[in-house]
């Protein structure tokens, strides 16, 4: 079974031409996922000289992990955003969403992105009865920002799924998916053509912010430049201290079956849908693009040195689901960080001469692209970079240095609370 993921295998990037940093740089880019990629599209065509490096290889992180599932969902809901950010901002936060994957889908037309955007919808399954309240308190507010939400009784839930699994559910038909990986060969064909350079297997550290410059160790070079991005998301580690504090990484591990018969894999997808659980500790899939296969990623503790220990769970989550695909094997299993937020919302702005875009809350396919672009805007200090969150204070917690040890016990909890009745779901 290979421990990289499905959409590397297939997303044939382009040939990187050999490049090098040098001591003095307009603008360094940390990490070469959506983000990274995305802000630096948009600052090389405003004219400004960017070079994107990344601590493994291009789209080493959860841009080319994830489950290609678009969306546009803002975490939090409508009461706790009202509360903490009041009414109006709460709407704004969430129409954020919206304006994303509207933007995702323009943009991937507009640059003529070959990566299987399609709109196929996506079915949110409740594993309880009693988790219908919440899913229609959520249809409820999707209707609200403009994006269509159907609820689904027990009786139709063959229309989406192929399971005896799930006691009714959501349907939102506006979500789309995309094959992740060729979304990202796209993007780095482009920044390619702008003229930026892109390093693979060189880690920024020591990121320090001066008065006139900033200054990092790019591998074992000394580089001062005038600005830097972090798109570094749930891989962020110690190279900046201020950004560290600020984002929580949380593993998810995700498999692919073997190649399947189409016929067998549209029987348990008939549309085709994305599919989520209404479970804290979520599990999601899919069919990939070809409909040859089925993909699916759950939340899991994860012993990142050993992916496969992870699997056990990961495979009996999905026999739970498709109990028919017990004689089906594994081809693929891989893991990723998720960057989370305080907040649970993501974060873009400019602290000093560090410009971000991160913390997207496992939901950062669409509201990369958008933030990208409003990142860069921020950055020339052009119109159109304001977004929903830019009130949105990025908040550390005391003692928080990105310790991991409390994963744990939260998905032990997390495990409990999905067994016990309650009308709350993990989604939105
Ligand atoms: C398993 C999984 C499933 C997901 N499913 C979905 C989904 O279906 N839909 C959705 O919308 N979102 C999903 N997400 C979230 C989405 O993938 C991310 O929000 C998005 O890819 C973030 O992109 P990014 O460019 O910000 O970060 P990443 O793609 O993670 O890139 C960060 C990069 O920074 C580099 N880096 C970190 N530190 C340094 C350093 N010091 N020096 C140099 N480089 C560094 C890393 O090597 C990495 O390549 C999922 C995430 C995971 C992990």
């Amino acid at each position: 079974m290979s421990e990289d993921s499905l959409w590397r295998a297939e997303m044939a990037l382009p040939e990187i031409p050999q490049a090098s940093i040098n001591a003095r740089e307009d603008i360094v880019v940390v990490g070469s996922g959506f983000s990274g990629l995305h802000t630096a599209l948009h600052l090389a065509r405003a004219g400004r000289d960017v070079v994107i490096i990344d601590a493994g290889r291009i789209g080493e992180g959860c841009s080319t992990r994830n489950g290609g599932q678009v969306s546009s969902e803002i975490h939090g809901g409508i009461e706790r955003l009202s509360a903490q950010y009041g009414e109006d901002q709460a709407l704004e936060i969430l129409r954020t969403g919206v304006r994303a994957h509207q933007y995702l889908r323009c943009f991937v037309a507009e640059e003529g992105i070959e990566c299987d955007y399609q709109i196929c919808g996506h079915f949110i399954g409740a594993h309880r009865a009693d988790r219908m309240a919440g899913l229609e308190e959520f249809g409820s507010l999707q209707r609200l920002i403009g994006t269509q939400a159907e609820l689904i009784p027990a009786d139709r839930v063959g229309e989406f799924i192929s399971t005896e699994h799930f006691a009714g559910g959501l349907h939102l038909p506006d979500w789309a998916s995309v094959h992740p990986g060729r979304l990202l060969a796209g993007l780095v064909k482009r920044v390619l053509k702008e003229g930026v350079r892109i390093i693979p297997h060189t880690r920024a550290s020591q990121i320090e912010d001066h008065d006139d410059h900033i200054s990092l160790m790019a591998g074992d070079k000394a580089v001062r430049a005038e600005q830097i991005v972090m798109g570094t998301d749930g891989y962020t580690d110690g190279a900046s201290k201020w950004v560290q504090r600020r984002v929580v990484s949380l593993a998810s591990f995700v498999m692919a079956t073997e190649l399947m018969p189409k016929t067998s894999v549209s029987a348990l997808y008939p549309r085709a849908s994305m599919i989520y659980d209404t479970r804290k500790n979520i599990s999601y899939h899919r069919p990939t693009p070809d409909g040859r296969r089925v993909l699916m990623g759950t939340v899991v503790p994860l012993d990142v040195d050993n992916p496969g220990g992870s699997l056990l769970r990961a495979r009996s989550n999905m026999l739970r689901v498709f109990p028919q695909l017990e004689e089906v094997s594994l081809e693929y299993a891989w893991s990723g960080w998720v960057g989370a937020t305080f907040s649970r919302l993501p974060h873009v702005g400019v602290h000093g001469r560090i410009g971000y875009a991160i913390g997207y809350n496992g939901t950062g396919v669409a509201m990369t692209a958008y933030l990208g672009r409003a990142l860069a805007r921020k950055m020339l200090g052009h119109a159109g970079g304001e977004t929903g969150f830019d009130h949105v204070p990025f908040q550390t917690k005391p003692f928080f240095r990105g310790q991991t040890w409390y994963r744990r016990p939260v998905l032990a909890l997390h495990d409990v609370q999905d067994r016990l009745p309650s009308s709350k779901t993990g989604f939105g």
